[in-house]
């Protein structure tokens, strides 16, 4: 197989779990694995990257944030990276930011793009993703001389590999010939941690009825470590920010645990979150078709339940 190379994503100046993931994938591989990642100074993620089994590090140095935080300035960055390196195969994962980078970069290199895959088998020339709000599973068939990737965020775990990697730097040329300019970053989840990275996610629909009722369930999120997640409803009524949104038209998201509290359970629901470890589901109604879908479930009202959960959490911890 030729050379695979995985986009490097970042949270705060820290790399992304969920893509250390998509490097441990890539060593079933046998081929040799870059990482292709943005930074300022050289070094600043060698010691990161150095234990999962890439082979080499592509360090693509960038001085001014303006372009760091450009997403068709990076993907011309990576695409001119995939050259130097010789790499045809691009992975990264369907989060905000793969999704705002990754079909860029494809146009760029007028490369097939396959987006919230679950499987791709090189040799055979296919890769599987979800369709029709994941009620099936598509087998799509890539050709062509560049393939990118974007694989369902942490469907597969980071695993260590005792592989020294190489560092190769780059100093792309840049200049800022497109119409978007930086601005801010904004955190719009008051607990910070990412949906696409959690462990843990408690999410809410119209049972949540405003969104200053969210704030039981970044109580209990808060208590387990998780992030915040919504319904298209909760989001449509603009009781929380899209960003939040879990589903078809949302993002795609894969915790150990996922509780979903007053959501009725949707088949477009269901398209971002059935692949969680364990689903809980907190309803009123007894008939909710969540519940045939889930794991373990209470029927009652979350305004009393996920605020007794919160305390007895607190309580276990003191
Ligand atoms: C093309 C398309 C794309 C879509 N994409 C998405 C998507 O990405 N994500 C998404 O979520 N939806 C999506 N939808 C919308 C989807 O079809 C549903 O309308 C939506 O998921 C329903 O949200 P909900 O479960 O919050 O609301 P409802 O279906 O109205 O359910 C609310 C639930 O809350 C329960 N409840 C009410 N009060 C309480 C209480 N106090 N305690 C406990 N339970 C209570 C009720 O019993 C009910 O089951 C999409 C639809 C279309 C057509």
């Amino acid at each position: 197989m030729d050379r695979s190379g995985v986009f490097i994503e970042q949270t705060e100046g820290d790399v992304k779990q969920s893509v250390l993931g998509v490097v441990s994938y890539l060593r079933s591989f046998k081929a040799p694995v870059y990482a292709f990642v943005i930074c300022d100074t050289p070094g600043t993620f060698v010691k990161e990257l150095g234990k999962w089994g890439i082979d080499t590090i592509v360090e693509i140095q960038v001085t001014d944030t303006e372009s760091r935080m450009n997403p068709q300035l990076v993907s011309e960055m990576v695409v001119q990276a995939m050259y130097r390196t010789g790499v045809k195969y691009l992975f990264g994962t369907s989060s905000a930011e793969g999704r705002d980078v990754l079909p860029r970069i494809a146009a760029l290199l007028e490369a097939s793009l396959v987006m919230d895959c679950t499987k791709v088998d090189p040799k055979e020339g296919t890769a599987v993703t979800s369709n029709y709000s994941g009620k099936t599973e598509a087998q799509i068939k890539f050709s062509g001389r560049f393939h990118v990737f974007g694989m369902r965020p942490n469907y597969y775990k980071p695993v260590m590999a005792d592989i020294t990697p190489e560092t190769m730097e780059i100093r792309p040329e840049i200049e800022n010939h497109t119409g978007i300019r930086f601005q801010e970053v904004v955190d719009s989840a008051r607990t910070g941690v990412d949906l696409t990275e959690a462990d843990v996610i408690v999410s809410g629909g119209r049972g949540l009825k405003n969104g200053e009722n969210f704030s039981v369930l970044f109580d209990l999120a808060e208590e387990l470590n998780g992030a915040v997640g919504a319904s298209r409803v909760a989001v449509d009524e603009g009781w929380v920010p899209y960003t939040m949104q879990v589903g078809q038209t949302g993002v795609k998201v894969n915790p150990k645990v996922y509780i979903a509290c007053g959501i009725s359970g949707s088949v477009q629901h269901f398209a971002g979150m059935k692949t969680s470890g364990i689903i809980i589901a907190i309803n009123e109604d007894e008939n909710a078709p969540i519940f045939q879908n889930c794991d373990y479930y209470v029927v009652g009202d979350l305004f009393e339940i996920v605020p007794h959960l919160t305390r007895k959490l607190k309580q276990a911890a003191q």
